[in-house]
């Protein structure tokens, strides 16, 4: 399959990066006229529709209309359809995504929120930590890049924007421990909830956390909120009872604006969400590390001297080049194969170790 060549997105660049992109263009100077490829030469036209990233996009949209399958039949009567999803969910019901699956249409549930609901409910998710530990060692965080309907929306609405905003590495670095804080906390009062509940006293408890008995990240996470939350309001059907917006409360108001900061900011810094709060996408980064499917780059093809392109594309502003070449044992790589689809030298290969 024939790879997409466009040009990369220009994002503001750390010093280093700065200097590789001059580095870069003065390579591009020196190169003798000769030596320069005359033109794309497309070996295979249908490439320029079939390539890796038009997939993704293809399957995100699939994933994101079908985890709430059950909508279809709601809405059209399409039994079909969601009985295709339905077997899907009896394959397998959790993937490492955030997704919750009391969502009214739901047939997918993320592996981190059901975890949470079964450990405060007094159960040991035994199988929701297997099939996730499973599925991360083996794919990574594919899921992450490729069926997580949150990736899917701050992917697409950061598509629009050519010129990306990515902070400094120390700046980088410093915001990534947020998402390991709010696990923390979170996995604090899930196991505190737990406890109690096996105590007897969980009641008490539970009422007491309120909105976060049943899932603490619930109240911030953006899924269950557009998912569950929005479709549980009084939504106006006309202009005379627009009113009914005024019954939805602060904080169902504060949650939507959460969720739209989330979609705005991606406009400038894509995956920000993911990058910087998720504390699923920490917590799958654990398994996801060494998994047996991975990423490598090429020595033989790889010139990083003069070349940061993979990084420039890289949505989670991951330092490609600071890896080893034979694997890149990243907890933040999703495996999307933007590096691989715009690498110029072809040199991003997948690797299995
Ligand atoms: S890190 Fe992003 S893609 Fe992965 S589960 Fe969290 S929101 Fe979804
Ligand atoms: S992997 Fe490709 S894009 Fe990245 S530094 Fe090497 S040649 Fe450049
Ligand atoms: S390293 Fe490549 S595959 Fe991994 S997240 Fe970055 S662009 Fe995607």
């Amino acid at each position: 399959m024939a790879e997409d060549a466009d040009k990369p997105e220009t994002m503001e660049e750390d010093e280093e990066q700065s200097a590789s992109s001059d580095e870069a263009e003065d390579f591009e100077e020196e190169t003798p006229e000769e030596e320069k490829p005359k033109g794309r030469k497309i070996s295979n036209p249908l490439g320029i529709i079939l390539n890796t990233r038009m997939l993704r996009r293809v399957v995100q949209i699939i994933f994101l209309i079908g985890i709430n399958a059950y909508f279809f039949a709601a809405l059209w009567g399409q039994e079909v359809i969601t009985q295709f999803w339905g077997g899907f969910r009896d394959i397998l019901s959790t993937l490492p995504i955030i997704s919750p699956l009391e969502a009214e249409f739901a047939i997918l549930a993320g592996s981190f929120d059901t975890l949470q609901r079964e450990f405060t409910s007094g159960i040991f998710p035994f199988f929701t930590i297997g099939a996730m530990v499973i599925i991360l060692t083996i794919i990574g965080r594919s899921a992450c890049a490729w069926v997580c309907p949150m990736g899917t929306i701050q992917d697409f609405a950061s598509l629009p924007k050519r010129e990306k905003i990515r902070p400094s590495p120390g700046t980088e670095k410093e915001l990534r421990r947020l998402k390991t804080y709010i696990l923390a906390l979170v996995m604090f009062f899930t196991i505190w909830i737990s406890i109690s509940v096996a105590l007897g006293t969980g009641d008490v408890l539970k009422n007491a956390m309120n909105i976060f008995a049943d899932a603490p990240f619930d109240p911030f996470n953006p899924a269950y909120i557009l998912f569950v939350l929005l479709p549980a309001q009084d939504w106006p059907t006309s202009f005379d009872n627009l009113w009914l917006l005024g019954t939805w409360g602060a904080v169902i108001w504060l949650q939507v604006a959460f969720v739209a900061l989330v979609v705005i900011l991606s406009y400038w810094f894509p995956r920000w969400f993911c990058r910087w709060i998720c504390p699923a996408g920490w917590l799958y980064g654990l398994f996801s590390r060494d998994s047996l499917i991975g990423i490598g780059r090429n020595p033989a093809r790889c010139t990083p001297d003069v070349c940061n392109t993979c990084e420039v594309v890289c949505p989670m502003n991951i330092r490609i080049r600071r890896f080893p070449y034979q694997h890149m044992h990243s907890a933040d790589c999703i495996m999307c194969l933007d590096c691989k689809s715009h690498c110029p030298n072809k040199a991003i290969e997948i690797r299995f170790s």
